[in-house]
């Protein structure tokens, strides 16, 4: 087993998530520039790999990067991991500062070893770890292994999109788990009215029957359209990537910098406009992006072109049930039997693209390419499954 610098965040987030990713976690030997430290506690191999770096004549001096805008517990620990790692390893650390675009921090590692080998200690030897719902589910490769094992506990707590107001007052009333739910239709209806009640009486019986529910049917035919999705590099406001599927065609419009950005974007607008159909894309992203870049270069797009941005994620949350740990599009489309071709995802993909930018290298780029294109296969997936549900379930 195999703990990484990376894991301490997990251990902090899910430590049943950690666990299971020790599992799988595999050593490689890295010659790439890292300062690399290995070591051994409790039987455990623990590899602190840094990137950033400076050698001074006393030691060394780590700089690790992050994005986000304050230090949290995690970081200390973290750095104690590096520090001491790297320190058994033989390497002198003289310095640990943690840099982002919002700090920039010295830390006193030594003070947190202890406990960073405490929370090892403590959570290497946990029995009996249960799922808890955190940020990271959302992204997660064991969201379904644990959805599944929450649901067979019939909490409320796996409806999607249930606030917890509305869970507590469901409590209040005597309606605890997802049976209470089934068994009082008519009271939930009655405390929370028909739309809310009767989604939520949906959901309980997708759980129920681990299959889709209509909630109500679509109630229009959906006309053809192109569908949209964009990467981003939201630190440097710029929109690098549009993938449009038009008629199953992938067509990447691809801006190798942001000198491009203004002309790439207005190649994408041209097809559009050219296409003469509706853009069907995946939560509000894509039509926050393209109000934005008209206003940053003035292109004058009038309020009528927006209108033709149909929203499928919304489609999907007012129309379908589906017992899915969330309803992000990899896991909706991954319950519907999407299989993305990349490790990529919405977050690694701007560290993915970063390294293009770096090395121009073509088959990063292809890559990002092969991400984008699943994106938007996979949101013509659900957009399909949708139709048909609704063409043949009576809701
Ligand atoms: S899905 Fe959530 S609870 Fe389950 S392992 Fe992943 S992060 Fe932990």
């Amino acid at each position: 087993m195999v703990v990484f610098e990376k894991d301490i965040k997990t251990l902090f987030t899910c430590k049943l998530k950690f666990k299971k990713d020790l599992e799988k976690n595999e050593f490689l030997d890295y010659d790439n520039g890292f300062l690399v430290g290995i070591t051994e506690v409790f039987g455990v191999k623990l590899v602190a790999r840094c990137e950033k770096y400076l050698r001074h004549l006393d030691g060394y001096e780590l700089i690790i990067e992050k994005r986000g805008k304050k230090l949290t517990e995690y970081h200390y620990v973290e750095s104690a991991f590096y520090g001491y790692v790297l320190t058994e390893a033989g390497y002198k650390i003289n310095k640990i500062t943690y840099v982002s675009p919002y700090y920039r921090t010295e830390i006193n590692w030594q003070q947190y070893v202890t406990k960073m080998i405490s929370e090892l200690q403590s959570t290497l030897f946990a029995k009996g770890l249960e799922p808890k719902k955190n940020y990271m589910c959302r992204l997660c490769e064991y969201s379904f292994d644990c959805f599944e094992k929450l649901s067979e506990t019939f909490s409320i707590s796996v409806l999607h999109g249930v606030n917890e107001p509305t869970k507590k007052k469901m409590v209040e009333h005597g309606i605890k788990d997802i049976q209470d739910i089934l068994v009082k239709k008519s009271e939930v209806i009655k405390l929370l009215g028909e739309v809310k009640g009767n989604r939520i009486i949906s959901l309980a019986r997708a759980i129920e029957l681990k299959q889709p529910v209509l909630i109500t049917k679509l109630d229009r035919k959906l006309k053809d359209g192109l569908i949209l999705d964009i990467e981003s590099l939201p630190e440097e406001d710029f929109d690098y990537l549009f993938g449009i599927l038009d008629s199953n065609a992938y067509i990447p419009f691809f801006a190798e910098s942001l000198e491009n950005e203004k002309e790439i974007f207005q190649s994408v607008v041209k097809h559009i406009k050219n296409s003469n159909k509706v853009i069907y894309h995946f939560h509000n992203y894509e039509i926050q992006r393209f109000r934005h870049l008209n206003k940053k270069y003035s292109l004058g797009l009038k309020e009528e072109f927006y209108k033709l941005f149909v929203d499928v994620y919304k489609l999907v949350l007012n129309h379908l049930a589906l017992p899915v740990p969330s309803y992000s599009l990899k896991t909706i489309a991954k319950f519907f039997g999407y299989n993305w071709r990349t490790d990529i995802n919405g977050q690694s993909v701007m560290q993915v693209f970063k390294k293009y930018y770096e090395t121009r290298a073509e088959e990063i780029k292809k890559l990002i390419l092969i991400y984008n294109e699943d994106d938007v296969r996979a949101t013509k997936l659900v957009l399909e499954k949708l139709v048909q549900l609704s063409e043949t379930e009576s809701a």
